[in-house]
């Protein structure tokens, strides 16, 4: 299920129910007053504006600890994506960044023990496995 966090009469919010009719996608509308800054919300939208869809509350990688997974549901990251903010690809250049440091600094470290044989297999096999199976 698709929320969508808005407020009747903002025409951005208009647009995305619009969108979404158009396609006969469901939409869970939950009437957001901005000016309230309710704290549940501002946790899936920082900014505090609407029309917020939260598609799903899970940070971007969940065995990831950067700075964008710890802070940033993956719905906001897709959010400020969609809507060209330039927080949304600094965001992802972070944990990405963050990944290949830490990949590397694992790397190195089975190197060191004389096990990189076994850690890039198991690196391998997690990753064809797929994303959500990392954690
Ligand atoms: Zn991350």
């Amino acid at each position: 299920m698709i929320t969508l966090f808005q407020h009747p009469f903002c025409p951005h919010s208009r647009f995305v129910r619009l969108v979404f009719g158009e396609y006969g996608l469901d939409l869970k509308l939950v009437e957001e007053r901005v000016w309230e800054r309710r704290e549940d919300f501002l946790k899936i939208n920082p900014v505090g504006k609407v029309p917020t869809l939260l598609i799903d509350g899970r940070p971007l990688d969940e065995s990831c600890d950067c700075a964008a997974c710890r802070r940033f549901s993956r719905a906001y990251l897709r959010h400020l994506y969609v809507s060209d903010e330039i927080l949304g690809l600094r965001l992802l250049s972070l944990h990405n960044v963050h990944f290949l440091v830490s990949l590397m600094r694992g790397a190195r470290a089975a190197i060191q023990a004389g096990t990189f044989d076994s850690w890039a297999s198991e690196w391998l096999d997690r990753l064809a496995s797929g994303p959500d199976s990392q954690t």
